[in-house]
């Protein structure tokens, strides 16, 4: 055992806490692997069952953690419970978000290399808070020998920022991520964190201008409106009601029981001011959210010939003020659009319906845009700019898997992201697993699982996949349309066994589905969607004449945000989902590239209730989420792996044969070596190049014994 466990005052207390309750009947086993050797899905469930109900939220498969989520607040984050785990072998005490986060931050250390953490569950699992609390762990007890409170205020700060402007209250989770976020803590080589840096992926823009009924629109619009001072307010020329505001009514939630706007307000605005915004942009950036609210206002009407005019030039007023346009060119902007003929421009005016699509376009992309600088700004800020030798670990929290009654676009690109996270866990743990046993000889039974590569493939293959299809169909303005998309789509998938639509389905089927619509196989579940609006979304288009207006702006984050040359200034900028797509390969390969460590949060129940453990809903997540398979690989394989050579440099000391140097074979080497310290022959194997130890327990008396 660890000396430091045992010295440990508190973690005594937790293991005799653990240990008195014994009883395994009450609280169940902490490891799945522990569990008998045949193991049904519901002797799985009755153990996540039986743990949940005692507040055990976390439960082990070897080295990935399970985590359901509580839904109530537990006394198990605290500093005392941070310094138990810390630098204690990853079985010695109960199992908990801060034993993997320690041990990932120990491996890092004691091999100098980069790991990352992905925490993966539908939405409502519990992803963000996971995240977070890893982080409150790194910023709390990592050491801290220089005066570099900053990074670390820095990095716990930029959390309620991007959650302000980057989640909101929807029907699966009341602070639900729109956007994908990746997040890198640097460590220098004493372990201590001294920068971050952080990648967003695609936030759902459409949500600034339409909520469903019962969700809300982001987070900072109503903690503006309830907790700026009047003085404020009455400079963005706003006033303190929801009601008042098209962008906020259409959810019909403004109040949220579980959300406190006014206070996240405070917390947001010091936080603002740690992540180095200054003031000036602070004014800015509340003036762009008040822009959008006002647009979201800007009402039209159709005059004698056809065509779409301003009621009101309250809105225009505003805007002008804060966006630092002239009226009058904001006016032609959002009323007409430029187009080339002949070598001409001519400008050419909307209809009422095309003024209101201008009017949204500009108000995503003015939001998405603001989201963007922002995440730059807090890079700036944890930028650290000495150039020694730093290893990360990353943090991965992305908007989980989720099913609507209606789904758009905006679900696809988000499903399709948890399809790929999938697939990376899957060629990681299962795939990668059992080919590496093939390949170093090593006797193994395989483990058969359900590899959702199929569906990846269905949804981005190069010239085949549903995304190729939509960027083909956007390629064709005034002939396509979201239904030819559809038909195209029934044409080139026809016979996939994961798609499907009202036309291609059986009869029984047929009568779930509506003609606009498709269906996916997803590995979590079937999903219907909608294909109304797929084109616009994608295209995602805003007229050029509407950028150069916000170009001429003399507000110096409009203008940044819409800068002279676009970066991606090309004839055809790239659709969304093909955005995506590739932002999705770059994560991929960033992913790669580091170690893995896992947390599988699951949902207990859809009432966001404590206490409240639904068997069928969990089930249905320990399935697709493939914890069944990867338990069996956990248990019949071996849960530590090190070349030969590596292994024997590491532990060599510890066996007169093989000290100071070993010159032969590093096999026979390593075969001496473990000899020496008494390996049964059932806790080991010799594979071609490497050792395989079947528990980590093993390698842990030998890390102790090489300690004292
Ligand atoms: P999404 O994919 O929608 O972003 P998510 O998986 O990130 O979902 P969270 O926002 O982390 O879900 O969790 C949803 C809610 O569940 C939290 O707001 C909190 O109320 C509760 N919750 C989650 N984890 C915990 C926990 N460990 N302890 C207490 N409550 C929790
Ligand atoms: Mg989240």
């Amino acid at each position: 055992m660890n000396p430091k466990s045992q010295e440990t005052g508190g973690s005594r207390i937790l293991l005799d806490m653990e240990g008195a309750l014994t009883a395994r009947d009450r609280v169940g086993i902490q490891d799945f692997v522990l569990l008998d050797a045949f193991t049904s899905e519901s002797a799985f469930l009755d153990n996540l069952r039986k743990r949940f109900n005692e507040n055990l939220i976390y439960t082990y498969i070897g080295t990935l953690l399970v985590s359901v989520n509580p839904y109530k607040e537990l006394n198990i984050y605290t500093k005392k419970q941070m310094d138990i785990y810390m630098g204690v072998n990853f079985f010695e005490l109960p199992p908990h978000l801060y034993a993997l986060a320690d041990n990932a931050y120990r491996t890092m250390i004691m091999e100098s290399n980069n790991h990352f953490i992905l925490i993966s569950g539908e939405s409502g699992a519990g992803k963000t808070e996971a995240s977070k609390k890893i982080l409150q762990f790194y910023a709390v007890s990592c050491p801290k020998t220089k005066l570099l409170d900053t990074v670390r205020d820095r990095l716990l700060l930029s959390n309620p920022v991007l959650e302000a402007f980057g989640n909101a209250k929807t029907l699966k989770n009341d602070n639900s991520s729109r956007f994908g976020k990746y997040m890198d803590i640097q460590f220098d080589h004493q372990g201590e964190a001294v920068g971050g840096h952080i990648l967003s992926y695609l936030l759902e823009k459409s949500r600034v201008v339409h909520q469903n009924h019962g969700e809300r629109n982001f987070h900072i619009f109503y903690q503006l409106m309830e907790g700026a001072e009047d003085e404020m307010l009455r400079w963005l020329g706003l006033v303190r009601d929801c009601q008042k505001y098209s962008y906020l009514v259409q959810g019909d939630c403004a109040r949220v029981s579980s959300i406190n706007d006014k206070n996240d307000w405070r917390t947001v605005r010091k936080a603002l001011s740690v992540i180095d915004i200054s003031e000036g942009e602070m004014e800015h950036l509340f003036g762009i959210i008040a822009s959008v609210l006002h647009l979201g206002n800007m009402q039209f009407q159709t005059d004698y010939r056809g065509y779409a005019t301003l009621n009101s030039n309250t809105e225009l007023h505003w805007l002008s003020k804060l966006l630092g346009v002239p009226m009058q060119v904001l006016r032609e902007g959002m009323t007409h659009r430029k187009i080339e003929a002949r070598a001409e421009e001519v400008l050419s005016p909307f209809t009422v319906d095309h003024a209101v699509y201008a009017r949204n376009a500009l108000a995503k992309a003015i939001y998405g845009r603001t989201f963007t600088w922002l995440v730059n700004k807090i890079n700036e800020s944890l930028a650290n700019k000495d150039s020694t030798r730093k290893t990360v670990i990353g943090l991965l929290d992305i908007y989980g898997f989720e099913v609507f009654n209606i789904n758009s676009f905006e679900q696809f690109c988000i499903n399709y992201c948890n399809e790929k996270l999938q697939q990376l866990f899957i060629q990681l743990t299962l795939k990668s697993e059992q080919e590496e046993y093939d390949m170093e000889g090593i006797e193994w039974e395989p483990v058969p699982f359900f590899n959702n590569k199929i569906i990846c493939d269905l949804v981005e293959e190069k010239h085949h996949g549903i995304i190729s299809v939509l960027d083909e169909e956007c390629l064709r303005p005034g002939e396509a349309s979201d239904l030819t998309f559809l038909t195209k789509l029934e044409e080139k998938m026809g016979s996939h066994p994961h798609f499907v639509t009202h036309k291609l389905a059986d009869q029984k089927t047929r009568k779930t589905l509506q003609r606009g619509d498709f269906r996916l196989l997803h590995y979590a579940g079937e999903v219907t969607y909608c294909v109304v609006g797929f084109l616009d979304k994608n295209n995602d288009l805003l007229y050029r004449n509407i950028k150069d207006v916000m170009r001429q702006s003399k507000n110096s984050l409009v203008k940044h945000c819409f800068p002279a040359v676009e970066p991606d200034n090309k004839k055809r900028p790239e659709t969304v989902a093909t955005q995506f797509k590739s932002s999705l390969m770059g994560l991929t390969e960033i992913l790669t590239s580091k170690e893995p460590w896992y947390v599988r949060c699951l949902k207990p129940n859809d009432a966001k209730q404590p206490g409240r453990f639904d068997d069928v809903l969990v089930r249905h997540q320990v399935k697709y989420l493939g914890l069944m398979e990867h338990l069996r690989v956990r248990r019949a394989g071996f849960a530590y792996r090190r070349r030969y050579e590596v292994f024997l440099q590491r532990y060599k000391a510890l066996c007169p044969d093989t000290w100071p140097h070993w010159r032969g074979d590093p096999a026979e080497g390593v075969q001496m070596l473990v000899t020496h310290l008494g390996y049964r022959p059932d806790e080991y194997k010799m594979g071609r190049t490497k050792i395989f130890i079947r528990h980590p327990r093993t390698l842990f008396a030998t890390e102790d014994a090489f300690e004292t």
